[in-house]
């Protein structure tokens, strides 16, 4: 997301300083400059004819940013007027590249005629474009929501009220936080564009801490009274003209209905008309779904690579097989959300079962709802009443495809997509009034006209008709008129200032009948009307102006009709989003051949032959090599894995990680069997990364994700530990990794997988009950290690980390000496008799850092040494200094390193 830069402070000021100096002071700019007042945040686009100009600063921000030219107003003045425009029919681009950079943009539009204008054209505010308040569809992704969140901390500290919009779908739900932790996870996983945060909260920064530190969002200070829990709910109630809010279920949680009411207040205010798509409010519990933090989110890369944060490459990236802009953001919420009960998980596996059975089936459903329009964002913009006559044909033309795919689904007969055909409703009435009445291209813009069908209006028809056709009417006229006068060479003509006449010859003037009137005489020839050809005028003159404005009404008044249909729509666009994120997993499942999880209340998670789904589609070379892998609480609840670097550790672990969120989301999974109990949240702890953003050192982000975990499993959840205690000393790591696996083990009995370097902690499975050896497998051979990527029962010791080094590139002279020093470290020597212990070495020696895997060899012989010399030595007969001095020796020799 791109950064936010906030208008300077100040800037409304200088620019009234300016206007007073400046060549500013007529009307029309004393009337930009109040808007601008009223709008200091935001970018004014002012309408002026064919362009939108932007005067002072905004001008000066325009240029740079949109790489327009700077020019001046009344450059004749001392101090010339700023000033910069965009054409108004390219307005859309350069709106999306504002808010995109992260603007607000206020659009002031001409609010009459500027050719019936009396004085300064009346012009007003239409609408201000935050980011997270956009429905055009050019500037928004297709595939994902645009949310707007509003924060609203409880009153008594407890916790904090969320409120969540899309305004360009109509989504509009809340709920209660407990805790700034769980407000962390969820802003990670809604990734707002925009965040309403009451005023008082403007000066400490900490908002900041509630979102990634990478896509922090624009943040909007609102005075604290809007975030008041009875003036939001008078406002919900007005705007859902209700009595109660009960019927949401939103009563009895106050923080979320004031963060709620505080979102329904700015958009009324920005968007200057009730927010006609918002047609409910749902609230919604946390512990309804898996539990999956900004951490985990990241770690296993469910919507963004960790290497280049794209898509693709991702899990979504891989799972997203829907074929329509509903399904695809269907399916993102399902994987930010997976379920936590069983039933609706096999809800959603029976359909995905059956689809998968019935490829056929499958292939004319995709074919079908690929011919649907996105009816949330295309329902809103008719809502708000925005929608242009394309959208319209839009939505036509998806109805009609909703009837053909209720008729699929209706012909299927009693299998589980029947329940669909009740839940979606192809309007049929509405499809009729869009058909009857519509062209099949009609223009984007509704004052154009060309929209409308023949035979759909007799008066549309009739100006249509005078409007193209009005040059054959005069060709009639006239030749009738020549009949009936006898003269030859009469015509009907057409000045600006007479409009049509009819034209005789002077010599001819004589046959023309009493009742035409004269209008000019010329010297050859004389110029009259009659009746009939003022009538023509009438009608033919501004034919084609009729003719738009009659289009324009006509098109508003059935986009009225069927925006009173907009309920309808929405429920259908729900139905129809499910329908395609399920097709989706199907056509995933049978893609990749993948089987239908057990899914289960249980504690157990076992699968046979399972498969990382990513890393299967990246590898070219090899073939991906499936494994089992086995957890329970009772006797295999903790997994230590250990093997060389690059053997598979992490991706094993991650697969499992992986299969058990697609299985709760009623995915099929990538294994050749498995069986799922529920878990209530997956944690994973994996490799080292600084936030020193938040001042937080490696270590620290390390030891604050362990707490994390420590503090919030339960025995239902999934821990993945990829290696914990690596950014310290090795005896502070090993006894941190060790501490943490006793307590996963002893206290919080989840399931846990914990690959390590560590192998000491693989002694941990002779001590603790539940802890389990395993390690990836690989084949010495020759000089060389094969990795076999098998996971297998047992610990192994070595980590292979040089020869990987060398597979990496390393410099040959620096692996021949890497190799040298293991040999020699692995038998206890640390330094080369001949090298003199630098300063550094003999510290790191000291406090331990190297004397883990070996030191005790040495220490061992040195005191055995003592020991020897000491039962040696003949006390009788050793003098006091003697004594002193072999003391003194053998101390030199304990601490000679
Ligand atoms: P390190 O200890 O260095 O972090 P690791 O043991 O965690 O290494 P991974 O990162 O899991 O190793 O795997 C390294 C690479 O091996 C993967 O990127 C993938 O290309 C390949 N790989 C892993 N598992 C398999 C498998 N089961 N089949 C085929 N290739 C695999």
């Amino acid at each position: 997301m791109n950064s936010v830069k906030p208008m300077k402070p100040g800037k409304k000021k200088a620019s009234k300083n300016e206007a007073a100096k400046g060549g500013a002071n007529t009307p029309m700019m004393r009337h930009y400059l109040q808007l601008k007042e009223e709008n200091p945040d935001a970018i004014l686009l002012y309408r002026c004819g064919d362009f939108y100009e932007l005067f002072f600063q905004d001008a000066v921000t325009a240029s740079r940013e949109l790489d327009i030219t700077l020019t001046s107003r009344d450059r004749t003045s001392e101090e010339p007027v700023p000033m910069a425009g965009v054409p108004y029919h390219a307005v859309n681009q350069y709106i999306s590249r504002l808010i995109d950079k992260g603007y607000k943009v206020a659009i002031c539009e001409q609010m009459e005629d500027p050719k019936l204008a009396k004085g300064m054209v009346k012009r007003d505010i239409a609408q201000v474009i935050t980011p997270g308040i956009v429905m055009d569809p050019e500037n928004l992704d297709a595939t994902s929501n645009n949310y707007l969140l509003s924060i609203a901390p409880a009153k008594d500290g407890k916790g904090f009220g969320l409120g969540v919009v899309d305004v360009s779908t109509g989504e509009f739900r809340c709920a209660h936080l407990p805790d700034e932790a769980s407000l962390r996870i969820e802003c990670a996983k809604l990734a707002p564009r925009e965040v309403l945060v009451p005023e008082s909260l403007r000066a400490s920064e900490a908002w900041k801490a509630w979102f990634p530190f990478d896509a922090l969002p624009l943040a909007n200070f609102r005075l604290d009274q809007s975030f008041d829990e009875h003036r939001s709910l008078t406002r919900l109630k007005e705007h859902f003209q209700t009595e109660t809010l009960a019927g949401f279920g939103v009563d009895g949680i106050p923080t979320a209905l004031a963060a709620s009411g505080a979102l329904l207040e700015y958009i009324q205010e920005t968007q200057r008309q009730e927010a006609r798509n918002l047609l409910s409010l749902r609230p919604y519990r946390l512990d309804e779904f898996m539990v999956l933090d900004e951490t985990a989110k990241r770690n296993l890369e469910l919507e963004r690579t960790l290497i280049d944060g794209r898509r693709k490459g991702s899990l979504l990236g891989l799972m997203d097989q829907s074929v329509t802009a509903l399904g695809s953001r269907t399916l993102r919420s399902w994987i930010n959300y997976p379920l936590c009960s069983v039933e609706p998980i096999l809800d959603r596996q029976e359909v995905v079962s059956y689809l998968v059975r019935h490829p056929v089936s499958l292939e004319h459903l995709r074919d079908i709802l690929r011919g649907v329009a996105d009816l949330q964002r295309l329902g809103s913009r008719v809502a708000l009443l925005r929608a242009s006559p394309r959208d319209m044909v839009s939505l036509r033309d998806s109805l009609d495809h909703l009837a053909m795919l209720v008729e699929q689904l209706d012909e299927l007969g009693d299998t589980p997509l029947k329940r669909f055909v009740d839940g979606i409703d192809p309007m049929s009435d509405v499809f009729l009034d869009l058909d009857v009445a519509l062209m099949d291209e009609p223009p984007q813009i509704i004052t154009d006209g060309g929209m409308f069908k023949l035979g759909f209006n007799a008066e549309l028809d009739e100006l249509i008709d005078l409007a193209t056709h009005g040059k054959d009417q005069i060709l009639r006229l006239e030749a009738k008129e020549r009949e009936k006068t006898g003269i030859p060479t009469l015509k009907v003509r057409y000045n600006r200032v007479f409009g049509y006449y009819l034209e005789v010859s002077k010599a001819n003037a004589d046959k023309v009948p009493s009742d035409w009137m004269r209008k000019q005489t010329l010297t050859n020839a004389e110029r009259f009307i009659n009746e009939e050809l003022k009538d023509f005028e009438e009608k033919v003159l501004g034919a084609t102006e009729k003719r738009n404005d009659l289009e324009r009404k006509l098109f508003e008044e059935l986009r009225a009709r069927v925006a009173l249909q907009i309920p309808r729509l929405f429920a259908t666009a729900d139905v129809v989003g499910n329908l395609d994120a399920l097709q989706a997993l199907a056509m995933l499942a049978v893609k990749n051949s993948y089987v239908c999880p057990e899914v289960n209340e249980g504690t157990l998670l076992s699968i046979e032959a399972g498969r990382h789904p990513v890393v299967e589609q990246t590898l070219t070379d090899d073939r991906f090599v499936p494994n089992d892998l086995y957890l329970d609480c009772e006797n295999q609840q903790v997994m230590v894995i250990t093997g060389p670097n690059m053997a598979g550790k992490s991706t094993v672990m991650r697969q499992a990680a992986l299969i058990v969120l697609m299985a709760q989301m009623g995915s099929f999974v990538p294994a050749r069997a498995c069986t799922v109990g529920v878990v209530d949240r997956i944690f994973t702890r994996v490799g080292a990364s600084d936030s020193l953003h938040r001042g937080l050192s490696t270590f620290m982000v390390e030891m604050t994700e362990t707490a994390n975990i420590l503090h919030n499993a339960t025995g239902r959840s999934l821990i993945v530990l990829d290696e914990i205690g690596r950014g310290t000393s090795t005896f502070d790591g090993l006894s941190i990794a060790w501490a943490v696996a006793e307590h996963l083990h002893d206290v919080i009995g989840a399931k846990t997988l914990f690959a390590t370097h560590y192998h000491e902690l693989t002694t941990l499975a002779e001590r603790k009950a539940r802890v389990q050896n395993f390690n990836i497998a690989v084949k010495e051979w020759m000089d060389h290690i094969v990795f076999l990527r098998k996971l297998v029962e047992g610990a192994t010791n070595k980590s292979y980390g040089v020869k990987v080094g060398e597979l990496a590139g390393l410099p040959k002279t620096v692996i021949d000496r890497a190799g040298m020093v293991l040999k020699r470290l692995e038998r206890g020597e640390f330094f080369e008799p001949e090298a003199k212990p630098s300063a550094p070495a003999t510290k790191q020696a000291a406090s331990g850092q190297l004397s883990l895997f070996g030191p005790t060899i040495i220490e061992k012989e040195r005191e055995s040494r003592i020991d020897e010399a000491l039962r040696n030595v003949d006390i009788d007969t050793l003098t006091p200094l003697e004594a002193l001095n072999l003391v003194h020796h053998w101390k030199r020799t304990l601490n000679k390193h």
